[in-house]
This record gives C-alpha cells, sequence and structure tokens, in this order.
C-alpha cells in the first residue's frame, strides 16, 4: 500500500447545532456505522482509509478543511446520516464542510452522500457545492470511483452513467447517473471499522443508561438488520434505497460483531441500529439464545413497531438477552392523524404492545410528533395526554417536520405549503425551527405545544417518583438538570 491515503471519510459536526446548550452533558454521541462499514468494505479492497469523526471530536468545518489540507486524500466522503431523519439536520454542516474543503483544500475532490444526497443528487451538485454524490449506498461505488481517481490521477472525468451512483459535477458540466443497486447479501459486508472509530469516543443517551449514567461510554452500534418494509410517509428510512428495501444479518453475523465489540472495547451499551428490530421474529429468537447463552451482560436499546411484537413471550426473551429499552414509534393518539401518514396502527395493537412490553420488565421509550398533518390542537394534547397514561420511562417529543426525500416533503410542497429555507430550519431544537404547519396550527404553535409538552411531562411528579423508583435518584436529578436547560427559540 502506497503513503497516498486514498479515502477519508468525515462525519460533519452538527452537535450544538442540533442539541443547543444540551450537547455537553445530555445528547448522546454517536458512532457513524455507516461511514465505519464503508470504511472497511473500502479498506478491504486495498485502499488506505481514514475516518474523521467531526461530530465526535466537536470540530467545525474550518478545522475539518485544514486536516483535509494537511491529510491531501484522494477523495473525500462527507457522510449525513442513513439511518434517522436526524439526516436533515446534517446537511447544514454538511454543506459548510464541504465548502470549508474547497477554501482549505482545492483540489481534493469531496463527495456528498446520505439521505438527501440520494434523493436529489442533482441538486446537491448545482447548489451545494459537492464535486460528486452518491446515490444510493455507497459501498461499489466508492471502490470504482477510487479505481478511477487512481488510474487516471485527480483530472479524471466519470462518463455519464459510467459508475452507477456516482453523479459529478466538472465546473458548470453535470454528469448524471442512476440510483446504484443495494447490496443484498448483507452478511458479506465486513464489520465496522471499529479500530477507525473506536467505542471509547461515543457516548449513550442518557436514558438508555438511566441505571448507570457513569457509565455511558463505551458505546456502539449494530444492525441486526437494513430498511424498513413499511412506507410511513413522514419517515426518510427508505429513501436512499428509492423505496422498502428490507435486508437480515444472520445471528452468527451478529453475534460475532457483539463479541467482538464487548471482549475488545469493552463495550455493553449497544444500539440495535435496525430501523424496526422486531421484523423477523425468527431470527430474533436465534439472536436472543445466542446472546444469552454468551452472557455477555449486554445492554440494548432497540426501535420496535407495535404491529410486530406478535406476542409476550418473544418480549420476555428479549429482556433475558438484555433488550433493556424499546422504542415504539406511536406517533400519535389519534387515528385520523396516524392514518393521514401511513401508519394507522390499531389503538388495541398499541395499547397491548405496551401492557406486554410493561410486563416482560422492558423500559420504553415512546415516540411522539406533534403537527402532523392531519393534527390539531386537540389531537396534539391526546397524543399527550397518551404518553403521560403510558407513563413510559422516556418520551421523545417531535415536531412534525416535511423532511425531503420523504413522501410526506413531496405532498406538501405539490399543495404549496411553505418549507423551510435554510437546513437548520428542520432542526427539532434550532432556534429557527420550522415544523410543517397544518390546516388547523402554525409552525409557531407546533413548537411552542411541543415545549411545553416536554414540561408537562417531564416536571409531572407521577413521571418523576415512578423515574427514581426505577432507576434511583440519580436519573430524577439528571432530568432536573435536563429542565434547567432553557431551549432557545426565534421570536
Ligand atoms: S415503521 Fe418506522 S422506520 Fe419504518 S417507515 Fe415507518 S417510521 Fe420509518
Amino acid at each position: 500500500m502506497s503513503d497516498v491515503l486514498d479515502l477519508l471519510l468525515v462525519f460533519p459536526n452538527n452537535r450544538t447545532r442540533a442539541y443547543g446548550t444540551l450537547a455537553a452533558e445530555v445528547a448522546a454521541i454517536t458512532p457513524p456505522v455507516q461511514s465505519g462499514l464503508t470504511a472497511a468494505y473500502v479498506r478491504e479492497r486495498g485502499y488506505a482509509v481514514r475516518i474523521l469523526d467531526a461530530d465526535a471530536r466537536e470540530w467545525l468545518p474550518e478545522r475539518v478543511g485544514q486536516e483535509v489540507a494537511a491529510l491531501k486524500p484522494r477523495l473525500v466522503m462527507v457522510s449525513t446520516d442513513h439511518v434517522n431523519s436526524g439526516d436533515v439536520t446534517k446537511m447544514a454542516a454538511a454543506t459548510e464542510t464541504v465548502r470549508a474543503i474547497h477554501a482549505a483544500a482545492p483540489g481534493v475532490p469531496v463527495l456528498l452522500e446520505g439521505v438527501v444526497p440520494s434523493a436529489y443528487p442533482k441538486w446537491m451538485l448545482q447548489d451545494e457545492g459537492a464535486d460528486y454524490v452518491c446515490q444510493g449506498e455507497p459501498y461499489d461505488p466508492i471502490v470504482k470511483l477510487l479505481a478511477k481517481l487512481k488510474q487516471d490521477g485527480p483530472g479524471a472525468r466519470v462518463a455519464t452513467r459510467e459508475i452507477p451512483g456516482i453523479w459529478a459535477r466538472y465546473g458548470d458540466d453535470l454528469v448524471e447517473s442512476f440510483r446504484a443497486p443495494m447490496f443484498h447479501e448483507v452478511d458479506k459486508l465486513p464489520m465496522t471499522a471499529w479500530d477507525l472509530m473506536p467505542p471509547s469516543d461515543y457516548r449513550a443517551h442518557h436514558w438508555h443508561c438511566f441505571d448507570r449514567l457513569d457509565r455511558r461510554s463505551p458505546y456502539a452500534s449494530v444492525f441486526t438488520n437494513l430498511g424498513c418494509p413499511y412506507g410511513c410517509s413522514f419517515c426518510s428510512v427508505n429513501v436512499v434505497a428509492g423505496g422498502a428495501n428490507f435486508r437480515t444479518h444472520s445471528p452468527e453475523y451478529v453475534m460475532k460483531e457483539l463479541t467482538l465489540l464487548n471482549k475488545q472495547y469493552g463495550v455493553s451499551n449497544i444500539r440495535l441500529l435496525d430501523n424496526v428490530f422486531t421484523i423477523r421474529l425468527d431470527l430474533v429468537e436465534e439472536l436472543c439464545d445466542r446472546i444469552i447463552a454468551a452472557d455477555l451482560g449486554l445492554n440494548f436499546w432497540a426501535y420496535a413497531r407495535v404491529e410486530s411484537v406478535r406476542n409476550p413471550d418473544i418480549l420476555k426473551k428479549m429482556r433475558k438477552a438484555g433488550v433493556r429499552w424499546l422504542a415504539y414509534g406511536i406517533e400519535a393518539a389519534h387515528e385520523r392523524v396516524r392514518a393521514a401518514v401511513d401508519k394507522p396502527s390499531n389503538p388495541q395493537i398499541i395499547e397491548q404492545a405496551i401492557e406486554w412490553t410493561k410486563e416482560a420488565g422492558i423500559w420504553i421509550v415512546g415516540n411522539f410528533i406533534f403537527g402532523l398533518p392531519e393534527d390539531d390542537l386537540e389531537s396534539m394534547r391526546m397524543s399527550l395526554d397518551m404518553a403521560k397514561r403510558f407513563n413510559v420511562e422516556w418520551a421523545n417529543f417531535y415536531c412534525a417536520m416535511a423532511y425531503p426525500g420523504t413522501k410526506l416533503y413531496d405532498q406538501v410542497k405539490a399543495a404549496g405549503v411553505e418549507l423551510p429555507k435554510d437546513w437548520a430550519a428542520y432542526g427539532q431544537y434550532s432556534p429557527n425551527a420550522q415544523p410543517l404547519a397544518t390546516k388547523y396550527v402554525t409552525s409557531k404553535e407546533i413548537v411552542a405545544f411541543r415545549d411545553a409538552a416536554f414540561r408537562e411531562y417531564y416536571e409531572n411528579p407521577h413521571y418523576l417518583d415512578m423515574l427514581e423508583k426505577t432507576f434511583g435518584r440519580d436519573a430524577r436529578d439528571f432530568v432536573g438538570r435536563i429542565l434547567a436547560h432553557d431551549l432557545k427559540r426565534d421570536g
């Protein structure tokens, strides 16, 4: 291998922007697994790679630019986020980082990849300054692009549709491509390059460690499946694939990574990164049996969907394997509101899933969204009251955003609804957060309702007593410290 660095994978920093004063103590520091998987895949094919997690290091774009100038890689890949709708709030940091790299290291080509770049490659090239965009998963497209750059030098030109997934810009000249095919045999993907992004750099969500707040690091995330078979209109998880694209790892594959993380890096706090962990219950059961037999003492959290939890016994087994937290996207209490975003979960099934989960001894994160298109003040109140009635151990309250790349975005854009003009306004905690206005409530009313709902939930003695009884005084005090931070909102 030569001394030339072929690929620098950059995860841009938007922690302060996304979480404001909560960034320092409260917000999790999550590993950019998509960068770690791409790094491992490209390295396996003989290229020299490094990861610069500017988010974990809290490096501003200018500092990243200086580092790129010093390293002079053949290519920089700036990733947003494949996993969450948070991708959109990464866009501000990502585009500032692209510009800072161009200023500090002219001639080093920069590629953007992630949810929004996959949805709008032309926009990213024309307006956001990228030299290349990857549409679809980046594994093979990046390897092919590096081979081209290595062979033809920095002046290499990619032709139209030459590399599936790779769009390019040379001055004003745009070179189009098409979405790269998805990687189907996911057990053939190498494990995340944890040596390039050590789990000691990361920190679990505070609630995930309510019973161990002094041990939030090290922290890691692992996929057991990729994609999601559902199609909720507000959600961006299938945008990179261009549609529902569900793939599973074998339990052997997952066990190998869990064992490495535990034995080599001392990790016990792990997020199962799947959009919905509980789709293939046969695989979940087999994985749980293996984890129980290995007795690694792990502390997992995972997303589930209420319909996918089809029997209480699997929940008991999951708890035995260390799945201590399940996050349910309940979104809204009113059926009309859920149905309008293609998530028509049956109310009895929601109640039953919550009851079974509590009975299994698994703690619950309830996710609720205020301001979905059919929401009015009364239905938003119903959602808050539902969260309070369930008295879940943690509740996330979000404002509905029409994230670019989603079906909802296309719907509201076609209807002429006003959308944010800058990326930061998609940030849930941004001062200028601008959620979708509905027929019944304004954007400002939704933000105000969400912020008041957060206080109402977490100041409620019924909740705080449950929290202290379950996790001890430290957890109650931690929530008190969160409440001491006032979210700054414009206007
Ligand atoms: S079930 Fe969850 S992950 Fe899947 S599309 Fe709906 S909101 Fe997204």
